[in-house]
This record gives structure tokens, C-alpha cells and sequence, in this order.
């Protein structure tokens, strides 16, 4: 996001099938709330292909991508680790330590979310570990409100850049206009 070094989603695991919907939701929110890059399980086309053709339309910008391994990633990360888990530290104790570290720094930080069960390794690699409260719900709920506090509620108001298509918002009804029509 403007004015923000850069915040890389990480998504853990994928299985074909029953996790369609939530790894390409990990995708969607990922870009909807600020982070600049989704990177998802190689088995994850199709979450890929949403989220390009969800920026062609809407803007970015934002780029998904498919790697083989995704654990490699999280081991090689030269910048700070989030995970998000239900085990982690409460979100509002470290965000305002996290947001520091990723500012002050040079590095890109690393936003992990799991699928199935989560290696331990996990757990020892990031920085942080990080629970939207200690209760179990879901990594887009999770990601959500982490993006949310991790840029203060500025990603609310980012501008999009090269979209073709522009939702107007209104009180009732829907309005979508071209973007050079504006
Ligand atoms: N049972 C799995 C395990 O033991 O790791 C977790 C499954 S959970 C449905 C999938 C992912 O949602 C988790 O890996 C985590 O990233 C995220 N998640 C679920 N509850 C969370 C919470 N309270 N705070 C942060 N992330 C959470």
C-alpha cells in the first residue's frame, strides 16, 4: 500500500476442492485490505486467476502468485514474520510493535495464514505470532483485522491505480461505471 513498505500474504497449504472458496478469499482480501502480494500453493490456480482478473477490473496494485513450497518461502524470508493462529499473542498487544519493526525497517513483511494443520516450524519461524483473539474462526477473518490494525484503518481510503471499472458507492442500489467515464 502507498506509503507502506511492502506486506506479502502467505497462504499455507491448500486442498483442491474444499478450499476453493477460502484460498481465493485469502486472495480477495488480501488485496482488498492493502497487502501487495498474495503468494499461494502451486495447487491454487484457480485463486490465482481470481485475483488477477479482480485487479484487471478493480485496480491494484496487487500480483498473486504460485509457488511449489510455500513453507520454503516462510524458511528463506530475509524480513519479519507474522502468522496468524488462535495460540498467538493478542493482536492489539503486538500490532503497534509490528507496524514499528515493518516501518522503521527495510524489509517486507511476511503475513502467514494456514489452512490444515500448521507445522510447528511455523510457529518457531515468525516473529510473531498473532491471534484475533484466542478463539479458533477463519484465516480470512483473521487476515482481515490483522491488514485492518496493521495499517490503522488507512487502507480504507487507498486509491486504486489502472482500473477499468469503478464502484460508485450509494445508499441503496448498485453503480458500477467505467473508470474513463468517471
Ligand atoms: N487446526 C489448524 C491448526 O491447528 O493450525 C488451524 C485451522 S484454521 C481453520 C486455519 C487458519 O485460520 C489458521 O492456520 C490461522 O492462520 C487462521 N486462524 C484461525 N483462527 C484464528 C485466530 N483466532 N487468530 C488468528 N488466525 C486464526
Amino acid at each position: 500500500m502507498e506509503q507502506f513498505p511492502e506486506v506479502v500474504v502467505c497462504r499455507l497449504g491448500h486442498r483442491p476442492g474444499r478450499d476453493d472458496r477460502m484460498t481465493t478469499h485469502v486472495g480477495l482480501t488480501a488485496r482488498a485490505l492493502g497487502a501487495d502480494r498474495v503468494i499461494f500453493p502451486d495447487n491454487a490456480t484457480d485463486a490465482v486467476e481470481t485475483a488477477e482478473d479482480i485487479t484487471d477490473r478493480f485496480g491494484g496494485p496487487f500480483t498473486a502468485e504460485l509457488v511449489e513450497k510455500p513453507a520454503a518461502v516462510v524458511r528463506n524470508w530475509e524480513g519479519p514474520i507474522a502468522h496468524l493462529t488462535m495460540y498467538g499473542e493478542p493482536v492489539q498487544t503486538v500490532e503497534s510493535e509490528i507496524r514499528s519493526t515493518v516501518t522503521e525497517g527495510d524489509d517486507p513483511l511476511l503475513v502467514v495464514v494456514g489452512a490444515e494443520k500448521v507445522p510447528f516450524e511455523m510457529y518457531e519461524q515468525a516473529d510473531w505470532n498473532v491471534g484475533v483473539t484466542n478463539q479458533p474462526h477463519s484465516e480470512i477473518a483473521g487476515l482481515a483485522v490483522f491488514l485492518d490494525r496493521l495499517f490503522d484503518g488507512d487502507e480504507l481510503d487507498r486509491e486504486w491505480v489502472d482500473a477499468s471499472r469503478k464502484v460508485v458507492p450509494k445508499e441503496t442500489g448498485k453503480l458500477v461505471l467505467p473508470v474513463s467515464e468517471e
